[in-house]
């Protein structure tokens, strides 16, 4: 017996490339291209070091989850904070998945959900999505332990409508099913009306991508306060304080200026209509994106060649060596500017 027998072994979740050069385009892990909401600076400024001694608020008793509840008009009891939607769904995968059966997932999705199934030994089951990069609702209708996808689903950037996505949680009485929103708020409708009616659903978002706040790592979830009692039982079992005070009030902030946030989405959201019409002029087919990304293949050149080139150019996007999808680049939207760079860049690598 050698100690090695008793370690808990995973294979790691592997984040996009964080590289340090400046000057660089950061195109790879969906962040936003603008700066957070004026507020969240000056409240940061405003901020008292002394503060630091103590530990921070519980987070259900924050500014954060009642501007959270406001702006969602939902109860404060019916929200869940966490470091990042990671956390949130992490906590979330550990609370509720807790079953014999296997959990459902898309095959072609946000690749953490196995990884948190293999570190918590939760049986699961990939659904393939079907030819088009669509899940397939009937995939989902039959005994499982629990169902989770995001949507828009990542990295295709599809939106399934709230219709069909309530026959899978009506299917599905029986166990909790996780709706990742990760994207929703860059032209998706979200499920949180559905919330009153399943007391079986739990909605995740996040402040890293539509609120510019990526590195504040904030994310919730919102359900049945019933569900969001369970999620606190297991948070406080397992480390209380996870939010530290700079991220519980700076988030407040954030909620509070609604008008600078659907700024920024509507912005973003007229630069990828421009990028798609770029990309299919340059030769590049995608599906339809609600997500602040375009998951694009080329006619004619390989998606690895055209993300090593771009590398080159000092430009990430992001690529997987995986089965189905090793011929796609996932692009986030970013500025017009970089778009622009993207696209000259683009021109030289494919017709040079
Ligand atoms: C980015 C992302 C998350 C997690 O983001 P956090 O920064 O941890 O909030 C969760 N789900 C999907 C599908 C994502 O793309």
């Amino acid at each position: 017996m050698k100690w090695e027998d008793n370690v808990r072994k995973v294979e790691p979740y592997v984040p996009g490339e964080q590289p340090q050069k400046k000057g660089i385009i950061k195109l790879n892990t969906n962040e936003c291209p603008y700066p957070p909401a004026p507020m969240v600076e000056k409240k940061l400024r405003e901020m008292e070091c002394n503060d630091l001694r103590l530990y921070p608020e519980f987070p259900e008793k924050t500014s954060l989850v009642s501007e959270l509840a406001k702006y969602y008009h939902v109860k404060e009891e019916q929200i869940f904070v966490g470091v990042g939607s990671d956390d949130v769904l992490s906590m979330a995968f550990l609370t509720f998945f807790n079953s014999t059966k296997p959990i459902f997932f898309p095959d072609i999705t946000y690749s953490f959900y196995d990884v948190w199934a293999d570190v918590y030994r939760i049986p699961y089951e990939v659904k393939p999505l079907d030819d088009n990069f669509c899940i397939r609702k009937e995939d989902y209708m039959c005994e499982n332990g629990g169902v989770i996808f995001p949507n828009p689903n990542a990295p295709t950037g599809i939106l399934m409508g709230v219709d069909e996505i309530e026959e899978i949680i009506s299917s599905n009485q029986d166990v909790v099913v996780i709706i990742d929103e990760a994207y929703i708020d860059f032209g998706g409708k979200s499920c949180i009306d559905l919330i009153p009616k399943y007391d079986n659903l739990l909605i995740v978002q996040t402040f890293s991508k539509s609120r510019a706040m990526a590195g504040s790592r904030i994310g919730y979830a919102i359900g049945n306060e019933k569900l969001i009692q369970c999620l606190n039982d297991v948070k406080y079992s397992v480390n209380s304080y996870t939010m530290n005070r700079m991220a519980l009030a700076i988030g407040a902030e954030a909620v509070k200026d609604d008008a600078y946030f659907k700024e920024i989405c509507r912005k973003i959201i007229a630069t990828r209509e421009r990028t798609e019409k770029e990309l299919s002029a340059l030769g590049f087919t995608f599906p339809k994106s609600c997500a602040n990304f375009i998951f694009a293949a080329h006619e004619r050149v390989k998606a690895q060649e055209i993300f090593d080139k771009l590398k080159e150019h000092d430009i990430y996007v992001r690529y997987w060596n995986k089965a189905r999808i090793d011929n796609y680049l996932r692009i986030t939207i970013g500025t017009d500017e970089q778009m622009d760079a993207l696209f000259s860049a683009l021109k030289e690598i494919l017709y040079n």
